[in-house]
């Protein structure tokens, strides 16, 4: 098992990337932060009480809540598989508890997109809450408008993407996970792609930089 770390605003497509990556690459596995805690809230489990008010005000919650629960899916995923792991690290702290699990991580992609774009983006963001797909109203419409394409459960809006929250959000994004550029960058570990492309181009884009 190896990991890939996936660095980029909240918007930049991170989860859509590593969602279609790994519907299509069977040794491929998606691990977002995320979906971890908003499984924990959805199930009311003593985690999701605690990380339910930080995700709703848009802020991180405690590093060794989602650290805990990081660590049980990288102790639980062997064999010949690369995580894209996608929110963690969330900055500086998370990175090196990351290091000190001894989590094998080969190396982080950055997708990258201007902050003017990410409003937009998260402005027309629709998830399935059953099965986690992405979607967009104008850049990634589902077949059928409001109905997952996978699941056919009705698509929602996620509490932390209205506009408000998403500019404290990117404020939170710049302050502490943007540091993480320059850690990566500084081990010999950071490649960067286009997050501005069609969704297509940004996933091959994504492929070829794990590749080398
Ligand atoms: P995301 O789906 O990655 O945008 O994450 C949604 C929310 O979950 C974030 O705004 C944070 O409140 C929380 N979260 C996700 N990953 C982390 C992390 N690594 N550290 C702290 N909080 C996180």
């Amino acid at each position: 098992m190896n990991i890939v770390i996936l660095l980029g605003a909240p918007g930049s497509g991170k989860g859509t990337v590593a969602g279609k990556l790994a519907s299509e690459n069977a040794n491929l596995k998606h691990v977002s932060s995320g979906d971890l805690l908003r499984g924990a809230v959805a199930k009311g489990t003593d985690a999701g009480r605690e990380a339910k008010g930080y995700m709703e005000s848009g802020n991180l919650v405690p590093d060794a809540l989602i650290a805990r629960m990081i660590k049980d899916v990288v102790a639980e995923t062997t064999g010949d598989v690369t995580m894209l792991l996608d929110g963690f690290p969330r900055n500086l702290a998370q990175a090196k508890i990351l290091e000190e699990m001894g989590a094998p991580v080969k190396g982080a992609i950055l997708i990258d997109v201007p902050d003017a774009i990410i409003q937009d983006r998260i402005a027309g963001r629709r998830t399935c809450p059953r099965c986690k797909a992405g979607y967009h109203v104008k850049n990634l419409p589902p077949k059928v408008e409001g109905v997952c394409d996978h699941c056919g459960a009705e698509l929602v809006v996620r509490k932390d993407d209205n506009p408000e929250t998403v500019r404290d959000r990117l404020v939170v994004y710049h302050r502490e996970t943007e540091p993480l550029i320059a850690f990566y960058r500084d081990k010999g570990q950071l490649k960067s792609v286009v997050g501005t492309d069609p969704i297509d181009t940004v996933a091959a884009s994504f492929l070829d930089a794990m590749k080398d």
